[in-house]
């Protein structure tokens, strides 16, 4: 393959985008055929592109050990990304995100410092000893 200058490469780049903007509409036109065409086919890949989003960024809480940091529970269905200080809930309405949307923000963001795996049990748990809950009344 020819290597390209970096001067090339930006003009490369360049004309992708404005390419890319020119025919937004004809893109969105044909991903929306295909993705009725392929509905099923579309949907195991977003299946895929959420679960392998969700192992990345519980692989690197947890530093490759996959598991609750409390309890070691290892079933990805149940763990979460916890905040360490506990000021999840304000945080999401700050970022307005939540679930999926949070973790790709986290892996854009270069994975930010201040978050755990906990499983949703461990995180209910340290919510209500440490009254994070929100709407929690108890004593
Ligand atoms: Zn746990």
């Amino acid at each position: 393959m020819i290597k390209l200058s970096l001067y090339e490469e930006l003009k490369k780049k360049e004309y992708k985008r404005n390419w890319n903007h020119l025919h937004q509409e004809d893109r969105r036109e044909y991903m929306r055929n295909w993705r009725r065409k392929n509905s099923n086919l579309h949907r195991i890949q977003i299946r895929k592109y959420v679960k392998a989003t969700k192992e990345k960024v519980i692989g690197y809480y947890s530093k490759g050990n996959n598991e609750c940091k409390n309890c070691k529970n290892k079933d990805i269905r149940v763990l979460t990304i916890d905040h360490v200080n506990g000021n999840g809930a304000e945080e999401r309405r700050k970022l307005k995100r939540s679930g999926h949307s949070f973790y790709v923000w986290l892996i854009k963001s270069g994975f930010p410092e201040g978050y755990q795996v906990l499983c949703l049990n461990c995180q209910r748990i340290k919510e209500i000893e440490n009254h994070e809950w929100y709407g929690y009344k108890g004593d």
